[in-house]
């Protein structure tokens, strides 16, 4: 009997984990990395939460899991898909893994990843024990963030574009409950960001430029899932282009038989590395248990 063979979409977590089991499952898999090899995690230092790896970078863990998937057999294409169609033409079935990058503001912050930049407080905060820190955002994610940091940070600023929060009331609540550790900036927005590591920021503050000194800065802005290029297919998706799995039986299958979907651009919940590689096992099992169904 000829081998199945899939393809996955996106090599960050999702897409390894997705690929380790397919391939020791015996099935000929191929890789398609996109833009960024290795996902979103090539772009920070030490990963302190990914179960059973401690003292490795980012760069580092993403290498072993790619590493851990060809070892096994699966292939790895550098390439971007923009045509699901004709791949699915190609392939037995497909595994949709492309992530979904937190957005930026363009201010430089790019610079200064893993150097007193983040998007992720859940990672990160612990980095912060005993410093001073800024948040950008007026959402629920940025307030969750600021109360999150108030638990290692000595103090934490939030800089809100405009003159109210967007959060929920509940949210909001959280914020007075720690007006001790959290102070909020109305109608300020960031304009630059200066030093070695982020040391002081130039802000406008309702027209009027102001700088300050900070040991850290958390965007809180909302991500944006690659997702663009199923626009046109069948593949469902919510209003944020987050692609809805649960397909009957199969819980991550996408409303398009034989598409499967794992990780960040499915997840604007969790959004942790593993339980990026966790929804990887999962599509994995799928595909090769729908394949065998057929
Ligand atoms: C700075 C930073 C620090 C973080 N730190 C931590 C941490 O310490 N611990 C933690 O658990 N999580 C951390 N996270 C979150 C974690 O990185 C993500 O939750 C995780 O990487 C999501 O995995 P994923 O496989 O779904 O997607 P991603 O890692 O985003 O990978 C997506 C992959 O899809 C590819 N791709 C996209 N579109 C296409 C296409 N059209 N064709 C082909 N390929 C495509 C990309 O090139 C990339 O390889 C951090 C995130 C950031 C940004």
């Amino acid at each position: 009997m000829n081998k199945h063979k899939i393809a996955i979409i996106g090599s960050g977590p999702a897409g390894y984990a997705a690929a380790i089991y397919t391939s020791r499952a015996d099935i000929d898999t191929t890789i398609y990395a996109g833009e960024e090899p290795g996902g979103q995690l090539t772009k920070t230092t030490e990963i302190e939460n990914y179960p059973g790896v401690m003292g490795k970078t980012g760069p580092e863990l993403m290498l072993i899991m790619q590493e851990q998937a060809t070892k096994f057999g699966a292939k790895m294409v550098y390439e971007t898909v923009s045509d699901l169609d004709k791949l699915r033409s190609e392939y037995d079935g497909v595994i949709l893994a492309m992530g979904a990058s937190p957005r930026l503001l363009g201010v430089g912050e790019e610079k200064y990843w893993g150097k007193g930049f983040s998007t992720c407080a859940v990672c990160d905060s612990a980095f912060y024990r005993g410093k001073n820190v800024c948040v950008v955002g007026g959402g629920d994610a940025a307030i969750e963030d600021a109360v999150a940091l108030t638990k290692f940070a000595t103090h934490v600023t939030i800089f809100v574009r405009g003159s109210e929060f967007r959060a929920s009331k509940i949210m909001q609540k959280r914020v007075e409950a720690n007006s001790d550790k959290i102070t909020v900036m109305w109608k300020t927005n960031l304009k630059k960001i200066e030093g070695d590591r982020v040391e002081t920021l130039t802000l406008d503050i309702d027209g009027k430029e102001e700088v300050v000194k900070t040991d850290g800065l958390f965007f809180a802005i909302g991500h944006k899932p690659a997702t663009d290029f199923l626009k046109n297919t069948k593949v469902e998706m919510d209003t944020e282009g987050y692609v809805k799995p649960g397909n009957g039986v199969w819980p991550t299958m996408t409303t398009v038989e034989g598409v499967f979907v794992a990780g960040d651009c499915s997840d604007h919940r969790y959004r942790q590395a593993a339980t990026a590689a966790g929804t990887g096992v999962q599509a994995a099992l799928d595909i090769e248990r729908w394949l065998e169904s057929k």
